[in-house]
């Protein structure tokens, strides 16, 4: 049957319906005698948590029925309109009629997920995936003395690379370097970590005393088929990138000795991967290459070498042995390998359980039953049935959830269903939301709920009948009975006092004191608002957005200003009593644009005038926030604030702040206090914030220390965002700064909103990361939530799973649109679960996995010294890896490490973690600048974590001109840069342009327009506008990395040897950091040594 020629047997969505019968809407709020806590939600609570648990006496789930149709793959014809009923009611909402949506409905499992069987075999499921095959790094790790103890402590910052003052005085004359720009008074303090495994060791205690501490490699037992390769001593040295002069302190390469060498047999020559990358060798399943000699210029020893040091006798300048770092795991390989693999098919989620492809892959998803990867990712698509198995393998069971996250052009916006005055139909029990997975029964009289069993009646007006495989023959005219991602309007019941809600407004909120007047910041902001809004969101087709807007400035007192349309002038009205604040005018403050326009154009002429002259250097910032949620409260609206703030708030008012930094703190029990905010007052206003829907986004220029910790509570607790402009200058940073405001103002917030997570029987959701508040411990109130940001939900057993069943998630967000619509936006989820943990193991997602743990790391520091938490990020690595090796590896030696081959970037990608800057500073990282970074990181998806962690480094002369795709990423190490080529290196907020010291001077040229190399000038952040291929190919590279990024990365050039270059070196992550961070070869040795300590 055509769907499309169906007629709709029931009234359209838009008609209001009559409340049926056994269905209060009125009782949302779960059963009586809930005892959750009230909330201005009450009514969206559900019931308490414990009621999904177990169904009420007389309510048992059904058994499994052999009437479950069986998955058939036949597909319906591409391009029915299958949705086209929808837009009959709702034009505004419904989808555009041009969406041609295709159907697969013999794909579609999910409608009978609860009782048809279930195919348990993920790797079925996993098209790309190779046979349980693992990661074996194993020759040489066989090999590696890793026994040893920690290293006592470090040594000064610096080793080999110069002295630490060196650093401080780069960063300090770059003050404008973007996130790592230090306040010019900034001192580089003595560094001081004893951070164990991982700190560096001076160079001749590293030398391994005699060849035979090295387990012969043949003990590696008999699977080590790539041990076969030949001893690489040298081999690959050669190379331009690898004679570098610029680290001339730095021991000088060696040769090992051969008694140190890796005994392997001999054997051919490794094939080479590529001609761009030399020595990079083709890895299978990230099995293991030969041994070689140590890096160059990375002389000190990896992290556990002392013991090989502990004989006395002169200091021996032997290197120690390495790994190949070709021979280790690669993210480039394992993101190119996914690429090839996943990059060309679109990802159809109809089916359970399944993976999706990587974050770095381009791919498009077609929604036939659960929410794209855009939507939702989960550490594992495999969930183990029981607590214990759970508990064994220690894989953290979590999503990344970004509920409005946008979508790419080709991909339809959720559908929009109006179920009239009854709402959208949900479990009486545990109140989920009709989907797809919800089993139709009794001739579709009733439904059973998939996440609680309950079975419900089907109210009459949404009756259907059900085909013979028992899906209602409407379910594909339905999104909420056939696609994973869908919106209902929410009727009266879901709005904040029973009323729907007004359209939001925007407060700007401008800080006119001294500094920001004398940056020319104020003139800046004013002149670029009075363009931007015309820009303000805005919904489907209207022709202008619904947001009022409103205007403040302030530095000990606040001015108010009325932009009444009818003023021939705006006026001002001051409050000075900043202790007790009010609102002074309420007619004429919040406005809309398009009839104020002469007005706000007037006042934002006047403001940078009329404090030009200003002596105040004085601000408050409390009050601001204050002023501008009363403001709110009083128009009886949500909305956002837009603060630009400047200084330490350390004039007399509430919240007023001290300076506080103290760098003698790092690495002490106290350092935990740099991050916690240094009064509670903040909190308080968050919540009163929150509960007014009241987001704030602020953008700080600080000069100096602002204690970042502290002003970002109230953004991070309302869902708002935080940037951060160092030093500001307009003639540096005003592009940053213009790109970062204009693409918050215009884009797409939900406002007041509450996100609620169901599971079905045997888990539930646990913790919550990100930018929100909590009341319960259930909802997630956001006082707004933009495309950007995600919610990390951590997930335990409270019972059995059912391999059978699987497990399911339901994110429902509450929100009120920009044009003041309130709307449930519904993602579900189907995953699978399993009795063997090889099944876990094969279905995990490292990039989400490390998304997760760097959040529960970074918010840990908040109560915790930096190092237990480094260690137990280590420690729970050490135990997944260990839960593997024992219980899914095939038997080998125990000098093998064998990482799953779904995790087998765990250890290089938590090694970035745990040597990121909240959790292993650099000298010129400031305290600000770990809290903001710590802020951001919390909200991040796990594309942006990715890349944050692990940047992208791209050669730019290697490729064709021509070749219009991006060039192909090399592993973030100095060994990689060639000193002939030209590089762009990018971690989503930070981007450089490497230029080595012997490119060809026509590139020179060509690029900088100067005749050579020593006339480029560093820390340059535009590069000239030419009229040559290498030219717009480098610009308009740089240009697309900044249109996938959520903030505008300023750019940075950086020649080889100069200063700056020690800024550039930070990011080069595989690479032993200067604070001490281990190598990648080095964390990989430690952590086979955690690994084989677990499993003895
Ligand atoms: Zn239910």
């Amino acid at each position: 049957m055509n769907v499309n020629q169906s007629a709709p047997p029931l009234p359209p969505f838009g008609q209001s319906q009559p409340v049926y019968p056994g269905y209060h809407p009125s009782s949302y709020g779960g059963q009586p005698g809930s005892t959750a806590p009230p909330t201005p939600y009450g009514a969206y609570n559900g019931p308490v948590p414990g009621c999904q648990q177990t169904p009420p006496p007389g309510v048992s789930r059904a058994p499994p029925s052999s009437e479950a149709p069986p998955a058939s793959t036949a597909q319906a014809p591409s391009g029915q309109a299958a949705y086209g009923q929808f837009g009959q009611g709702d034009v505004q909402n419904g989808p555009s009629s041009t969406v041609q949506m295709q159907r697969f409905p013999g794909s579609q499992p999910f409608g009978s997920i609860p009782l048809a069987p279930v195919v348990s075999q993920p790797t079925v499921l996993q098209p790309y995936g190779p046979p349980p095959t693992s990661a074996q790094v194993t020759a040489q790790l066989a090999g590696m003395q890793i026994s040893g103890a920690v290293a006592p402590a470090l040594p000064p910052v610096g080793l080999g690379y110069g002295p630490p003052t060196s650093l401080a005085s780069a960063s300090g004359s770059f003050p404008n370097s973007g996130l790592y720009g230090s306040y010019p008074q900034g001192q580089a303090p003595p560094l001081s970590q004893a951070q164990g495994h991982l700190g560096a060791q001076p160079p001749q205690r590293s030398a391994p005393p005699q060849a035979s501490s090295f387990t012969s490699p043949a003990s590696g037992g008999p699977r080590m088929p790539s041990m076969t390769g030949p001893l690489l001593s040298g081999q690959g040295f050669g190379g331009p990138s690898l004679s570098q002069p610029n680290h001339v302190s730095s021991p000088p390469p060696q040769a090992l000795p051969p008694g140190t060498q890796m005994t392997g047999p001999p054997g051919p020559p490794p094939p080479m991967h590529s001609s761009q990358q030399p020595g990079y060798q083709l890895q299978q399943n990230g099995s293991f290459g030969p041994a070689r000699g140590p890096q160059p210029n990375y002389g000190s020893s990896y992290p556990g070498a002392p013991t090989f040091g502990s004989q006395p006798g002169p200091p021996q300048p032997l290197p120690p042995k390495r790994l190949d770092p070709d021979a280790i795991p690669s993210p480039i390989q394992v993101i190119e390998d996914d690429r090839n693999n996943r990059g060309s098919e679109p990802f159809v989620t109809g089916v359970r359980g399944q993976v999706p492809p990587l974050v770095t892959t381009n791919f498009l998803v077609k929604d036939q039953g659960n929410a794209s990867p855009r939507y939702i990712r989960c550490t594992s698509y495999n969930i183990p049935c029981t607590s214990d198995m759970a508990k064994q393998a220690q894989v953290p069971l979590a999503a990344v959830i970004k509920p409005l996250a946008r979508l790419p052009p080709e991909e339809a916006s959720p559908y929009v269903v109006d179920h009239g005055e009854s709402g959208p139909l949900r479990c009486n029990r545990c109140k989920a939301y009709m989907c797809p997975f919800m089993q139709f029964v009794e001739g579709g009289r009733r439904f059973q709920c998939c996440f609680c069993s309950c079975i419900n009646d089907v109210p009459p007006q949404y009756f259907q009948h059900l085909d013979h495989t028992g899906k209602r023959v409407d379910a594909y005219d339905r999104p909420e009975l056939s696609l994973g991602s869908y919106e209902f309007l929410a009727t009266v019941d879901y709005c904040k006092n029973n009323k729907f809600p007004s359209p939001p407004a925007f407060i700007f909120m401008i800080d006119v004191s001294y500094n920001a007047i004398r940056s020319g910041l104020v003139r800046l902001l004013c002149e670029e608002l009075k363009s931007l809004l015309d820009f303000l969101p805005r919904e489907g087709g209207a022709e202008e957005s619904a947001i009022r807007v409103g205007f403040v400035t302030y530095n000990k007192v606040l001015h108010f200003y009325n932009v009444k349309s009818s003023l021939a002038q705006p006026q001002m009205m001051v409050v000075s009593d900043v202790a007790d604040m009010f609102v002074p005018l309420l007619d004429g403050f919040l406005v809309n644009v398009s009839e104020s326009r002469a007005v706000i154009t007037s006042l934002l002429d006047q403001i940078p005038e009329m404090f030009a002259d200003t002596r105040e250097t004085e601000t408050v910032f409390a009050p601001v926030i204050q002023a501008g949620m009363e403001a709110l409260k009083a128009a009886e609206c949500a909305g956002k604030l837009f603060l630009f703030h400047t200084s330490l708030p350390i004039a007399e008012a509430p919240g007023k702040l001290k300076n506080r930094d103290d760098r003698k703190l790092i690495n002490t029990d106290k350092e935990k206090t740099l991050f916690q905010p240094q009064t509670g007052a903040y909190q308080t206003l968050a919540k009163e914030c929150v509960a007014q829907g009241c987001c704030v986004d602020l953008f700080l220029f600080p000069n100096q220390y602002v204690d970042v910790a502290t002003l970002s509570v109230v953004p991070q607790l309302t869902g708002g965002s935080v940037y951060k402009y160092a030093c500001f200058q307009v003639e540096n940073d005003q592009e940053r700064f213009l790109s970062d405001l204009r693409r918050d103002v215009q884009k797409v917030v939900g406002f007041d909103a509450v996100m609620r997570v169901r599971t079905s029987t045997g888990i539930r959701a646990v913790d919550f990361f990100g930018a929100f508040y909590m009341s319960n411990t259930t909802d997630v109130e956001l006082a707004g939530l933009d495309g950007d940001k995600t919610v990390t939900v951590e997930f335990k057993h409270d019972d059995r799973l059912n391999e059978e069943s699987g497990a399911l998630l339901q994110c429902a967000l509450l929100y009120t649109s920009c044009a003041g619509q309130r709307r449930l936006r519904i993602h579900n989820l189907a995953l699978n679960c399993c009795t063997q943990l090889a099944d876990l193991y094969r279905n995990c997602e490292t990039d989400t996995l490390i998304n997760y743990m760097a959040k529960f790391a970074y918010r840990g520091v908040l109560n915790s010294p930096v190092k237990t938490v480094r260690d137990t990020l280590i420690t729970q690595c050490a135990q997944i890896l260990a839960c593997y090796r024992k219980n899914c590896a095939s038997p080998s030696s125990a000098g093998q490490l064998i990482l799953p081959e779904c995790m087998k970037l765990l250890p290089v990608y938590l090694n970035c973690v745990l040597k990121s800057d909240v959790l292993q500073p650099g000298a010129e990282v400031t305290t600000d600048d770990r809290a903001y970074v710590r802020q951001l990181v919390t909200s991040m998806d796990v594309a942006e974590t990715n890349v944050f962690f692990y940047p992208r480094l791209l050669p730019l002369t290697k490729s064709p001109i021509e070749s219009a795709t991006e060039p192909p990423a090399v592993r973030a190490s100095e060994e990689r840069l060639s000193n002939g080529d030209i590089y762009l290196l990018e971690n989503g907020l930070n981007l450089f342009l490497w230029v080595g010291a012997s490119v060809q001077q026509g590139v020179v040229q060509s690029l900088f327009s100067v005749s050579s190399f020593s006339q480029i000038t560093s820390g340059l952040s535009v590069l000239p506008v030419l009229d040559n291929p290498l030219s717009k190919k480098v610009r308009g590279l740089i240009d697309s990395l900044r249109a996938q990024r959520s903030r505008y990365m300023k750019l940075i050039v950086v020649k080889q040897e100069d200063k700056l270059e020690m800024l550039f070196k930070h990011f080069l992550v595989e690479d032993k950091s200067l604070s001490g961070g281990a190598s990648y070869v080095d964390f990989l040795c430690h952590m086979h040594k955690e690994i084989r300590q677990l499993l003895s």
